[in-house]
């Protein structure tokens, strides 16, 4: 059982429409014209799977504790499915409910109620603003799944697959001609040919990954990538001519039926898993039909251009206990053009690759004794170790401070962050000294203890802790890559404590303080704002305050930006940067979240100018994100080609021939003792090897020692584009690296 606890001044609810065919509650025709409660304890309540009359009593249990702590007056038993993806049978949840209500009337308040239970409902409520005012808890068995929906391609366990395609409420998902709709038409079409050809094969489901699009089949054989280019013949030649689409909307019950019907192993097994309520929005094409919540094409003789990509394994829901189909993964465009720039990109991409270049240069590597968790190697480590340089420089700047908390604290820590109910399976435990603690997901909980620590008054606000925390989050191995997926990452948090008033300022300050950091990388970027989702906590005039004043920063700056309506998190807007790298590709890093919901989970306060306890506004705010993340894109940016400041060597001090051995160590002892980070080459060999070498190495500047810079008293430069400088004065080179570096050109 899952229930939601909510201290209001008031609800007001009525039922709409019926949204189950049986167990409905009887509604009347008072009913119908909505009931308003004040002064209320609302306990919004999922039955799940194997709840009994020990679930019940524990709940009642909560329930009394709630009530008595906050003084409500009535209570509102409050029949709610979403907060569960587990829930029980339409069967079983309509009795275990009516004895929670009974219950609760018995040994709670007589003032007990009970909105109507399998009815669509429309309603309003004013939550009470303290920090009690909002507690959710699971009672009984933990069912140990989380109720996280997954955007594209992110779905790792069956509940997360099964929810990136059900919807909780109906709604005609209908069509689109937008990127999506062509990738994942073509996924159709590769589904729809298949079938064609073979009447015995399994569909599985298409899904949007990063670039393109896959399609998991059953073929009861292994496709060899070698099959591919004439699968995509075949397929050019399927597209040539009409193949309508139609979309439908079904209940399971009508899901079930369908996939029977066609015979589809996989699809049957997906509807029979689903919630009693879901329904699917199913995309058909001939004698197929998939589910699919993002739009597709009309028809898929609009497609113009695919490339297929790929193939490769996957098991039937990511579940490893059960049968592998074969992925195939490939690209759509609407244009051929559109099709051959991306393909070229993609060419130019593979020769960055931050995992090719990283051992090129012999910065990191991945080991399977750690998967997901990067080893950094002694050049590697300059690089980052520069980058926290900077970041320590920007915090003085701007005025944060800095922390460090620990990885691992007591479980108990993690059920009041809520990542106990919603991000557990994501997590790593351990026992110390009988009790159990967990390794942080993210470092919040500890720049909140440290806020605690002592009583803060307004004078010390705002309050900017900075922390470069190690956090682990544990991702399925399948799609661990390089530095970009991983399972142990440093997250470069700043957390602003600030009051009301000072959000916008606080935001704007952040705004400078990211721009001057992207700027330094010469990284161009656009801004989101999201703003409030229907379900959300916290009152409406406090997203109001919230909204505009991030509004305001951004306009005050002059900053286009895009809205996305709706698309805030539940406790709060935020402003997203989306940098844009030297081939184009765009990439999201910086967020400024503003969160109403973890300084009340954690009863987070300080004294006002007034004397009274207040909640600080609590902004969460990252400029790299994943630092590790951000030094993969920066290597792929750079090409490994890294400005003078970052580059692990600076500067390669190179012999034409044995007989300057001498000469060239005084040159790279003065280059050493100025700070520069400077290597070498004196063995013997030639000029062109050595340099070719140290061309690989990307090393921004070579200095060339021959007979005539020995006799002159120069030396030569010679920089990565292959310039060179004659007759130069070794202390002016000393100035220009400085200078540099100085300026982080
Ligand atoms: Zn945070």
């Amino acid at each position: 059982m899952r229930i939601l606890k909510l201290h209001c001044d008031y609800i007001y609810y009525k039922p709409k429409k019926l949204a189950v065919k049986q167990g409905a509650d009887e509604v009347t025709k008072e009913d119908l014209e909505g009931k308003k409660v004040e002064e209320v304890l609302v306990v919004f309540t999922a039955v799940e799977n194997g709840d009994s009359q020990k679930e019940v009593s524990e709940a009642v249990v909560e329930i009394k504790k709630m009530f008595e702590t906050v003084k409500a007056q009535n209570v509102v038993i409050y029949p709610y499915a979403h907060l569960s993806s587990n829930l029980a049978s339409l069967k079983d949840a309509p009795t275990i409910l009516a004895r929670l209500y009974e219950e609760t009337k018995k040994s709670v308040t007589p003032n007990t109620f009970k909105s109507q239970f399998g009815w669509y409902k429309e309603f309003e409520l004013k939550c009470k603003g303290h920090p009690l005012s909002e507690l959710s808890k699971t009672i009984g068995e933990s069912k140990g799944e989380t109720t996280r929906k997954p955007k594209a391609g992110t779905a790792h366990t069956i509940h997360e697959v099964i929810y990136s395609v059900m919807l909780e409420e109906p709604q005609n998902r209908g069509f689109a001609k937008d990127k999506n709709a062509y990738r994942l038409t073509t996924a159709l079409s590769i589904a729809a040919l298949l079938k064609q050809k073979d009447k015995n094969v399994g569909l599985g489901l298409m899904q949007l990954n990063e670039n393109g699009f896959y399609v998991d089949i059953d073929l009861h054989r292994s496709l060899s990538p070698k099959e591919l280019p004439e699968l995509q013949k075949e397929l050019e030649n399927f597209i040539s001519t009409s193949h309508p689409i139609t979309q439908k909307l079904v209940s399971k019950e009508q899901a079930e039926k369908i996939f029977a019907e066609q015979k589809e192993p996989y699809l049957l097994e997906l509807a029979q898993k689903l919630p009693e309520h879901a329904f699917l929005n199913l995309y058909c094409m001939d004698e197929v039909s998939v589910p699919s919540l993002v739009p597709l094409l009309d028809n898929a003789n609009e497609l113009r251009a695919i490339h297929l990509a790929g193939v490769g394994g996957a098991y039937w829901l990511n579940d490893s206990s059960k049968p592998q189909l074969q992925r195939i993964a490939g690209f759509s465009f609407p244009t051929k053009e559109a099709l051959t720039n991306f393909l070229e990109l993609q060419e130019k991409a593979k020769d960055r690759d931050h995992r090719k270049l990283g051992l090129q240069l012999d910065l990191f590597s991945v080991h399977d004794v750690a998967p997901g968790m990067a080893f950094f190697h002694p050049k590697g480590m300059i690089i980052r170790n520069e980058l926290e340089k900077y970041w320590r420089e920007l915090n003085h700047k701007y005025g944060h401070v800095e922390i460090r908390t620990p990885i691992l604290m007591d479980a108990e820590v993690w059920k009041n962050s809520g990542h106990w109910d919603h991000y557990k399976e994501n997590m790593y435990f351990t026992q110390i000294d009988g009790k159990l603690n967990g390794v942080k997901p993210m470092n919040c909980p500890g720049a909140i203890i440290i806020f605690k620590n002592t009583r803060r008054s307004y004078r010390e606000l705002p309050l900017r802790l900075a922390e470069l925390g190690l956090v682990h989050r544990h991702e399925f191995s399948g799609v661990l890559s390089g530095l970009f997926r991983v399972r142990a990452f440093t997250q470069d948090d700043s957390h602003v404590f600030c009051a009301q008033e000072d959000i916008e300022s606080e935001v704007e300050a952040r705004l400078r303080y990211l721009d001057e950091f992207y700027h330094t990388f010469g990284f161009e970027y656009t801004l989101e704002l999201s703003t409030r989702p229907p379900k959300r906590l916290g009152t409406d005039e406090q997203w109001d305050i919230a909204e505009n004043a991030l509004k305001k920063a951004l306009d005050k700056l002059g900053k286009k930006y895009k809205i996305n309506e709706g698309d805030g998190a539940f406790y709060g807007p935020k402003i997203d940067f989306h940098i844009k790298d030297s081939l184009g590709r765009t990439w999201q890093c910086a967020t400024e979240q503003l969160d109403f919901q973890m300084p009340l989970r954690f009863d987070v306060t300080f004294v006002d100018k007034d004397g009274k306890e207040a909640n600080p506004a609590m902004l969460h705010s990252v400029a790299h994100g994943s630092v590790e993340r951000f030094y993969a894109i920066l290597v792929e940016h750079f090409e490994g080609k890294f400005p003078t400041w970052l580059a692990p060597i600076q500067v390669a001090v190179i012999t034409v021939s044995d007989d300057q051995k001498e000469y060239a160590k005084q040159v790279y002892d003065q280059l050493r003792a100025n700070g520069i980070r400077v290597e070498l080459e004196d063995k013997t060999g030639t000029v062109g090897a050595k340099i070719r070498n140290w061309q690989q190495q990307k090393v921004p500047y070579m200095v060339i020692i021959g007979e005539q810079e020995v006799g002159s008293n120069t030396i030569s430069i010679r920089d990565r584009k292959g310039s060179e400088t004659h007759n130069a004065n070794l202390s002016e080179f000393v100035k220009t690296i400085h200078l540099e570096i100085e300026k982080r050109k």
